[in-house]
């Protein structure tokens, strides 16, 4: 039951082929046995999630149960849970069980999707590696001695495991698109505004936004059109209708103009990354698109002008973690000022606290105009690349990381080579446009992944090239050794 999509696990369930309570113990064994190996999930509920599947067949029974329901996911433990604990992959949150759900756990609840547990995360969503979880490093299925990108890497290691055959995860600066390359998953993140914040712990506010994760283009197009909804809990949702994502996966790309930026095959890429996401091209132009080179030329300017942007939003969100309210307190403070900081320095980890730095810095009295209002100026540029770009081609696609996923501690030691892993998502973020990352290629028995841009609120143009791909080739369902 493990090797189907959430497609087929939908006709499955509603032409009772299996109930939903079979399915979850499926999972919850496979979790038990393989997980301790990954480390991918670190919350497992399995009481709830086979009430929830109880609940589920009985919904399928009476024969009008939505698409998900009974089908088993996992959430990015950034999601709040009622009721279980949510850590943000922080010591800080280690003892936090919030009182309520964020709204796209609500919407997967109301849908009657069964959840499984909560995934392994980069503290408080800052990595591209998984190694600074307070719970520990989660391993690549492909190559246990390699990272599994980050932050939503517990995310996409599961998927890939096959541990659940989706899983929510979000995307900062590159956190969806990046694991699930190299995983060799697929990952949506949507436009800015598309799915509620609200519930979903804030690292940069302005750059946030969650998305799903799964095997295919198809079964993304399933959990988006759940998760993406309008919430006036959360003021920068897009009152917009949610069309029906899976409606459109047949359009043909026939036609469809493909931007390939210039500034994204440059130095630095792996000649086997680039191999794999050319031949990626060469199909779409074999089944009719027109691949058009483009430029965009701030592309540089990204990492530098988000790693301004996003610390600085980090320090601003992450001052509520001060030891008073909720989360980790040092013991015994003497007063009020040494709680505040000896709650910071025991609570957050070098990389949060490294994030919090930088951020105060830019945002101080000074250096504000200097740095946070001049990162904000090349965020603009950045995003009239795009605008101008999108004039002439309906998505721009290229590789998603520069290279497949590298070995634990490679970089580690070196913070500016780690920010490099998303040169080429990062301006997505900035510019609020919605990215997808589906496999395309191996290299050195490590998945490589096509990044897909498209243009405000076109996530279903994406979907669809992305399925019309995955309709023509199979590096989506391969498994790693002793997976499948
Ligand atoms: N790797 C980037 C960072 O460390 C992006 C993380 C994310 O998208 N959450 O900030």
């Amino acid at each position: 039951m493990h090797n189907l999509t959430i497609a087929e696990l939908v006709k499955g369930l509603q032409s009772k082929k299996f109930t939903s309570v079979e399915l979850t113990q499926h999972f919850l064994d496979r979790i038990s046995s393989l997980n301790p190996a990954y480390n991918a999930v670190i919350t497992v509920t399995a009481e709830q999630a086979l009430k929830a599947a109880a609940a589920a067949d009985q919904r399928l029974a009476a024969g009008d149960a939505p698409d998900l329901c009974g089908v088993p996911i996992l959430h990015k433990d950034i999601f709040c849970t009622d009721g279980v604990r949510t850590s943000c992959g922080s010591k800080m949150l280690d003892n936090f069980i919030p009182p309520y759900n964020a709204t796209v756990v609500e919407n997967f609840e109301q849908a009657g999707a069964v959840v499984l547990g909560k995934t392994n995360m980069d503290e408080f969503a800052m990595g591209s590696s998984n190694e600074t979880s307070f719970y520990g490093p989660v391993k690549n299925p492909w190559a246990i001695d390699s990272v599994p990108g980050g932050s939503s890497g517990g995310s996409a290691a599961a998927v890939a495991a096959r541990l659940a055959p989706g899983a929510t995860a979000t995307d900062t600066g590159g956190s969806i698109r990046q694991p699930a390359a190299l995983c060799g998953v697929s990952g949506i993140k949507p436009t800015y505004g598309r799915v509620s914040r609200w519930g979903m712990i804030a690292f940069a506010s302005s750059l946030d936004q969650g998305g799903p994760m799964a095997r295919t283009a198809e079964d993304c197009a399933l959990l988006l059109n759940c998760m993406a909804s309008y919430d006036d809990k959360d003021s920068t949702c897009i009152e917009r209708e949610v069309p029906d994502y899976t409606a459109t996966l047949n359009s043909s790309v026939k036609g469809l103009r493909i931007g390939i930026p210039k500034e994204y095959f440059s130095e630095g890429l792996h000649p086997g990354t680039e191999k794999a996401v050319r031949a990626a091209l060469a199909n779409l132009e074999a089944q009719g698109a027109e691949l058009v080179e483009i430029s965009l030329p701030n592309s540089a300017l990204s990492v530098p002008a988000y790693y301004v942007i996003a610390p600085a939003e980090a320090s601003a969100n992450l001052s509520r973690f001060d030891g008073s309210r909720y989360g980790y307190r040092c013991e015994d403070p003497k007063d009020l000022q040494d709680m505040y900081c000896r709650s910071r320095a025991e609570g957050f980890g070098e990389e949060v606290q490294r994030r919090i730095l930088i951020g105060t810095y830019c945002l101080s009295a000074g250096y504000y105009d200097a740095y946070y209002g001049k990162a904000q100026q090349v965020r603009q540029l950045i995003q009239q690349d795009f605008v101008k770009a999108f004039d002439n081609v309906d998505l721009i696609m290229g590789p998603t990381c520069p290279s497949p996923a590298f070995k634990f501690g490679a970089k580690g030691d070196d913070p500016v080579a780690m920010y490099l892993e998303d040169i080429y998502t990062i301006a997505t973020n900035l510019a609020g446009l919605p990215g997808m990352s589906i496999p395309c290629g191996m290299v050195e028995g490590k998945p490589v992944g096509l990044q897909i841009i498209g243009n405000y609120f076109d996530e279903a143009r994406i979907l669809s090239a992305a399925h019309q791909y995955q309709q023509s080739t199979d590096w989506h369902d391969l498994a790693p050794e002793g997976i499948a």
